[in-house]
């Protein structure tokens, strides 16, 4: 078993203070692969110091220089791939290909983005012409608190780290404690990269110790956080007495609007997205809407689509979904599917417990449910997990009604042939991102909510900026026309 307690703290590997033995598990068998520590507050305030130290030289430190220590950062992490994919993949089920291509492609995406955005970035320039002695300064926001899920861990952690280590900004990183083990190969990478010391810390813990230890530290200047919306009510409120900067990346129920005009593979399309990464993506397309001319098809097709995907163990070679993280997840799941049973939803593929070749391991069948109604819990919780809810609409305004008819407001999907009903849905839906007809997100587009879905704005120049204060000068003297 892989033993791994110790913290990573100004550029060293030291023992934890406070250490609590953690057993990782892996889903895909339910046995322990790894013990890990869990710390404390002590823990954190060695790590809050020593960011705190490092923060005036790393501020100072020109712009440049710090990208092309991300640049090198990259180059090493592309080297060490092969690592933080084993380790993705064992400790929350990702299938090995899947671990490979996304879950560690997704980090040298973001990172690359960050390099090319900040290129291009002033971080001092002129107010406008009409007040030639100004300047608007983007400076650090200072030493943050970085805390990320399990779900997408290196998609989150590269989000993170590679932004505020542009912008100048000292951090401590606390990953899940589900999936610690990617973050911890990430830290051997920040290190040999030749950042600083204390410039990137890493103390692993849960959300109630470190978690908690962090939004409240008073040497803490910015959390910058994504998981739930319920950590990060808690964190938001744990913060408050501080004042510092809450940036928040939480859940979501995304709409898929489906027209009668969409093309030919937009149901197909639509569950495959949502069944991705076994339904654990906070951006998932989880209620499917349907409309009426086309609707019976479309449900047909979708549970055909679904009995289609293959699970199974994340340790095997192939294209199929691995089991979902843990076992809370997986009574979570299995209690959501009974409810919209109980709900009176319509079963058209999958359903409760395991799918039948698989008796170990926390699997979960491949789930549709046709004739939701918005009032359904399965139509209004978050269930991250491999489950879609279909649901009827007449015209588009009654789309767009039960579309933004949500708490979450991240991602929301549109499949039409309609340009202009594209358009018009585009600015009427209300989320952060909304796509259409499978189109992806172009480099650098920021990632974020609105609702309960979060306040932050994630990847590119938008990355960059929501680490950074903005500073207004007046008299900024013309040395150089002197
Ligand atoms: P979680 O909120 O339980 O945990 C996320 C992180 O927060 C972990 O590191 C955890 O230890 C920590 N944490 C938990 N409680 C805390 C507290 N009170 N104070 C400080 N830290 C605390 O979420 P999860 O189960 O790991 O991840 C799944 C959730 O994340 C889903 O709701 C999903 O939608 C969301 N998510 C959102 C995005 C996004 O960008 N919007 C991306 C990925 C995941």
């Amino acid at each position: 078993m892989i033993e791994k307690r110790q913290f990573y703290i100004n550029g060293q590997w030291v023992d934890p203070i406070e250490g609590k033995d953690h057993h990782v598990i892996d889903p895909s068998t339910e046995e322990p692969c790894a013990v890990i520590s869990l710390g404390g507050a002590k823990d954190v305030d060695a790590a809050v110091a020593a960011a705190k130290a490092a923060l005036p030289g790393w501020m100072a430190t020109p712009p440049e220089e710090r990208i092309a220590l991300v640049e090198k950062l990259i180059e090493i992490y592309q080297a060490r791939g092969e690592d933080i994919a084993q380790a993705t993949s064992i400790e929350m089920g990702a299938p090995i290909d899947f671990s490979r291509t996304q879950q560690v492609g997704a980090g040298t995406w973001h990172l690359t983005n960050f390099v090319k955005a900040a290129k291009n970035f002033k971080f001092i320039k002129p107010l406008g012409d009409h007040a030639p002695d100004n300047r608007i300064v983007y400076e650090a926001v200072g030493v943050c608190a970085l805390i990320t899920p399990w779900n997408w861990p290196m998609n989150q952690v590269t989000l993170k780290v590679g932004a505020a280590a542009i912008a100048g900004c000292t951090m401590v990183l606390k990953p899940s404690e589900e999936s610690p083990l990617n973050a911890m190969v990430f830290a051997e990478l920040m290190h040999e990269a030749g950042f600083p010391p204390g410039v990137f810390n890493l103390v692993n813990g849960d959300g109630m110790g470190v978690g908690t230890a962090m939004s409240g530290h008073k040497d803490v200047d910015m959390v910058s956080f994504t998981g739930s919306t319920r950590a990060g009510i808690a964190i938001s409120k744990n913060a408050a007495d501080t004042l510092k900067k809450v940036h928040l990346e939480l859940g979501g129920k995304g709409a898929n609007i489906v027209f009668a005009d969409a093309d030919d593979k937009a149901v197909k399309r639509g569950v495959l997205h949502m069944m991705n990464n076994t339904g654990q993506s906070c951006n998932a397309p989880s209620r499917m809407m349907v409309q009426a001319e086309i609707y019976d098809k479309a449900v047909e097709i979708a549970a055909e689509v679904a009995n289609s995907v293959i699970v199974g163990s994340a340790h095997e070679s192939g294209k199929h979904i691995g089991p979902v993280v843990n076992e809370m997840q997986f009574n979570k799941i299995q209690g959501l599917i009974q409810k919209g049973i109980d709900e009176g939803a319509r079963l058209v593929a999958g359903g409760p417990g395991r799918p039948e070749h698989l008796n170990r391991g926390f699997f979960v069948r491949p789930t549709v449910f046709a004739d939701v109604t918005p009032e359904m819990t399965i139509a209004r919780e978050e269930i991250f997990g491999p489950v879609l809810s279909i649901m009827k609409f007449e015209t588009e305004e009654e789309a767009v009604q039960m579309a933004n008819d949500t708490v979450y407001g991240l991602t929301n999907y549109v499949q039409s042939q309609d340009g202009e009903r594209l358009n018009r849905l585009a600015l009427k839906l209300r989320s952060g991102m909304v796509e259409m007809n499978g189109r992806p997100r172009g480099a650098g587009a920021p990632f974020g909510g609105m609702k309960q879905s979060g306040n932050g704005r994630e990847g590119g120049l938008w990355g960059i900026e929501d680490f950074c204060e903005v500073k207004a000068i007046s008299g900024w003297a013309d040395v150089a026309a002197e």
